[in-house]
């Protein structure tokens, strides 16, 4: 057994709660053609089109988990910080150019802006609650709340310098308790 096999349970768990009761929901996609005596479909090779593990105890997504071949594998850069880390809670802005954000009205309006301002990490590892924002000419300021893990407040910061896709001011970053055990505290 290797020891990357050994220190298996270090990053199979939930990043906050540490259970390791944990689901994944797979979509495939697949195009087979069609047997015309039949109508049975060929056999072919289903794609996974996109996978989301989720922790059964609190049911927050696992975004430092991947499906890769036939199992869950951790992200390399992400899981020690999410899995060793505590909660930090950033009251920040990020200014980007106007066509970074595909729509800033209607439903998907903090989705769009949290996804224009931090790009992926926003929408899918961090709790990025955006709380307004303005027009400066041909770009938009958000302001938002966003909670993440980190082990420092360096490593908090280093986090969201990379994932800011404009510029970034930090108003402030404290760190906060981590969730107790398998219960959900949602910053939402
Ligand atoms: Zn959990």
């Amino acid at each position: 057994m290797s020891s990357f096999d050994e220190e298996r349970s270090a990053w199979l768990r939930c990043y906050r709660c540490w259970s390791q009761n944990l689901e994944i929901q797979i979509h495939y996609d697949a195009i087979r053609r069609v047997d015309p005596e039949t109508g049975v479909p060929a056999e072919g090779i289903d794609e996974v089109q996109e996978s989301v593990v989720q922790c059964l105890d609190c049911m927050h997504d696992q975004p430092h988990l991947t499906f890769q071949d036939d199992r869950v594998v951790p992200i390399e850069d992400r899981w020690e910080r999410m899995v060793a880390g505590t909660p930090w809670v950033a009251s920040c802005t990020v200014t980007v150019d106007q066509d970074r954000v595909e729509s800033c009205a209607g439903p998907e309006a903090a989705e769009l802006l949290a996804y224009g301002a931090l790009g992926e990490a926003g929408v899918r590892e961090f709790f990025a609650h955006v709380r307004f924002h303005k027009h400066d000419e041909e770009r938009i300021v958000v302001h938002m709340l966003v909670e993440l893990y980190a082990r420092s407040i360096e490593e908090a910061t280093d986090v969201l310098e990379d994932a800011a896709r404009g510029q970034l001011a930090i108003t402030s970053l404290a760190e906060e308790s981590r969730p107790p055990a398998a219960t959900g505290d949602d910053l939402h």
